[in-house]
């Protein structure tokens, strides 16, 4: 597995701002679930809520981590509770994510739940983007939101695209990293067109563009002499510093769209596998039950003893998931581990992967992974290694970024 590939997200709202419509939204562009408009009746998200969704799909869309691939990156969609309260449910949840998206309400903006949700993110160290949902709406006003994710969230949040059309008429966005308008075609929006930018928003998105880039160059003294020397600067440049500054946790790309009207849902994934970070850029510590209060650094190597956490555990009718995160080593199918608060030795007879119309069966999974584990005994939060006694993952929540500066 190349886990420069791998993106194990989340994504946090306010509720009501679309945070269900957004995650069923990516998983049909990814092209996992085929026939969403068809159970949702026409394009009116409202006929059938997801409870029935899952019901009619056979299987839960809503599960604690789907799998989906967006162009060669797999990504795992971690079903993230918009609880305000910390519990120790909301911050297991947290702890294996890597990144996350921060839905807002184009109208409603940065409401009291957002802040409390961007706060729980920034306290357990998880990098994020912004998302500005349902820009279709009567009063979408994206350059107040993005005013509020600085005054209110105190982010360094800069505009990475622009509206086309307004309201009813939102019809996509202008990249301006790329300079080009993105529009979704087909009934359901499942294509996408990539233009030229419209004429008349021209000038409108020369001046964002300016803005944006006078932003980013706050993290690399070379742009901002080449903003001033008037030279060409490349798109992947400035991922690259972008990357490094979202990793950090600096900074916050606000990206815009409609996950009702099937608007401007794609560039959001090409922006969770640019700027939030591979399971390789996030640090991650483990108790050592030696010695009180030492922690161990674990390593996202396939080679190293095996440390994972089950973070959710769930029943259904096949039975009882236990998902996993794999900080360290690999998981076999059929070989047995020890569960380091019990000192039992079990055996992992079946591994899934969750994708929203489907549960793979596979042999095996490696450090970075988040899968479910079928029918093994153990509780949400314990940890389970190679060796008995080896390292606990018990009431560590906080990872550490880490970006190579290369
Ligand atoms: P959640 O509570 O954050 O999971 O929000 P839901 O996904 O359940 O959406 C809440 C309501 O907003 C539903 O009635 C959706 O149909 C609606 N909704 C979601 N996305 C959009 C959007 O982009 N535009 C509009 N107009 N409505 C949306």
């Amino acid at each position: 597995m190349n886990l420069a590939k791998v993106r194990n997200i989340g994504i946090s709202a306010h509720i009501d701002s679309g945070k269900t419509t957004l995650s069923e939204r990516i998983l049909f562009y990814a092209g996992r679930i085929h026939k969403i408009e068809d159970v949702r009746g026409g394009g009116d998200g409202a006929t059938m809520d997801h409870m029935e969704l899952e019901k009619e799909r056979g299987i839960t869309i809503t599960s604690a981590a789907t799998s989906l691939k967006w162009k060669n990156y797999a990504i795992n969609l971690i079903d993230t509770p918009g609880h305000v309260d910390f519990t120790v449910e909301v911050e297991r949840s947290l702890r294996v994510l890597d990144g996350a998206i921060l839905v807002l309400c184009s109208v409603g903006g940065v409401q009291s739940q957002s802040m409390t949700v961007d706060r729980q993110m920034k306290r357990y160290n998880v990098p994020r983007l912004a998302f500005i949902n349902k820009m279709d709406r009567t009063g979408a006003d994206p350059f107040k939101v993005v005013k509020q994710v600085r005054d209110k969230l105190g982010a360094d949040a800069v505009l990475f695209q622009l509206p086309i059309g307004k309201e009813e008429n939102f019809q996509g966005v202008v990249d301006l990293v790329a300079m080009k308008a993105y529009y979704n075609d087909g009934d359901k929006g499942e294509t996408i067109r990539v233009e030229e930018i419209p004429a008349e928003l021209k000038e409108q998105a020369e001046e964002y563009r300016h803005e944006m880039l006078e932003a980013i160059s706050m993290y690399d003294d070379s742009l901002m002499e080449k903003i001033l020397g008037e030279e060409e600067i490349t798109a992947d440049e400035i991922h690259k510093i972008v990357r490094e500054a979202v990793i950090n946790q600096s900074f916050t790309p606000v990206f815009m769209g409609s996950a009702f009207k099937n608007k401007s849902v794609q560039p959001l994934l090409d922006g969770i596998t640019r700027y939030l970070p591979s399971p390789t850029e996030v640090t991650n510590y483990g108790n050592d039950p030696a010695e009180e209060g030492k922690k161990i650094r674990l390593e996202p190597d396939p080679n190293k003893p095996l440390v994972s956490m089950g973070f959710k555990i769930t029943d259904d009718e096949y039975g009882q998931l236990t998902y996993t995160r794999i900080y360290q080593g690999a998981i076999e199918k059929g070989n047995s581990y020890f569960n380091q608060r019990t000192g039992r030795k079990e055996r992992f007879s079946r591994l899934v992967r969750m994708h929203s119309d489907k549960r793979e069966e596979i042999d095996r999974a490696e450090a970075g992974d988040i899968i479910a584990v079928m029918g093994i005994d153990c509780a949400s939060g314990d940890t389970y290694c190679s060796e008995p006694n080896y390292i606990s993952l018990e009431n560590i929540f906080v990872a550490d970024p880490v970006i190579k500066m290369s």
